[in-house]
């Protein structure tokens, strides 16, 4: 455990000592169910504690107090988990197509005493669903597809004014250009915001939501691929 709380101790410095051991918690379920199932490729303690718990915490700064905030493809909890021990003050959803992993969320956000929903549904099915259409300030993705994509899967999950915030790399500048036509179809803008990590140069794409989602997006996931906007 030792190792792990200095790394997480190093990595977020400015948590609290209660929310650094949250994380290291995190992190045992993490490793323990990885040997039993496809979660994380990185295991070792200062690499999960800079690459997954620091990085999803990185852009907080650009969600707004008291926010209802949806994960969309969230996997092992990236960024949302780290994202809620963080800021108690949001309230989260976290979305996964893999029933699996969220049986480990809901794992893990029980031992970690979050009250946080876990949902077991596809994006592009879900945004259709009045349960989740238009009910959230923002929403999170991390290494899930291309801008032009996520913007489809997104944004109709976002009230008007509502920010959908895109976890990207040094590639966010021709992805945000090639989302141009995406952007406009589903009445958004974007802009860049760019983050220095020891680990990387971080982007991301900050979409705001403009005016309400037309009816048909977003549409099915066949159709998705077969006509990209
Ligand atoms: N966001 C996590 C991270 O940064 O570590 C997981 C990234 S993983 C590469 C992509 C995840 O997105 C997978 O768990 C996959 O099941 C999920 N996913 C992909 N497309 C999805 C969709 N249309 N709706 C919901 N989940 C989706």
């Amino acid at each position: 455990m030792s190792e792990i709380f200095d790394a997480v101790r190093a990595a977020l410095p400015s948590l609290d000592e209660a929310r650094q051991r949250k994380l290291c918690v995190f992190y045992e379920m993490l490793v323990d169910w990885n040997a039993r199932m496809n979660l994380t490729a990185i295991t070792d303690p200062a690499e999960v504690a800079s690459k997954h718990f620091a990085d999803s915490v990185l852009p907080e700064s650009l969600l707004k107090k008291n926010a209802r905030v949806i994960d969309v493809g969230t996997g092992a909890g990236f960024p949302g988990i780290p994202l809620a021990v963080a800021r108690p003050d949001l309230s989260f959803t976290l979305m996964d197509a893999l029933q699996k992993r969220v049986g480990f969320l809901e794992a893990a956000c029980k031992e970690l005493n979050l009250n946080i929903q876990c949902v077991h549904a596809r994006a592009e099915e879900a945004g259709k669903s009045l349960s989740y259409r238009a009910g959230f300030d923002a929403a999170l993705s991390r290494a899930v597809a291309p801008a032009s994509v996520l913007t489809e899967l997104t944004v109709p999950f976002l009230k008007e004014g509502g920010v959908s915030l895109m976890y990207k790399g040094p590639q966010a500048e021709s992805e945000l250009l090639s989302a141009k036509n995406a952007l406009h179809l589903l009445r958004a803008e974007a802009e860049l915001v760019k983050f220095d990590a020891a680990w990387g140069e971080r982007r991301v794409i900050f979409v705001t939501k403009l005016a309400p989602t037309p009816e048909n997006y977003p549409r099915a996931s066949g159709v998705m691929k077969k006509k990209p906007l």
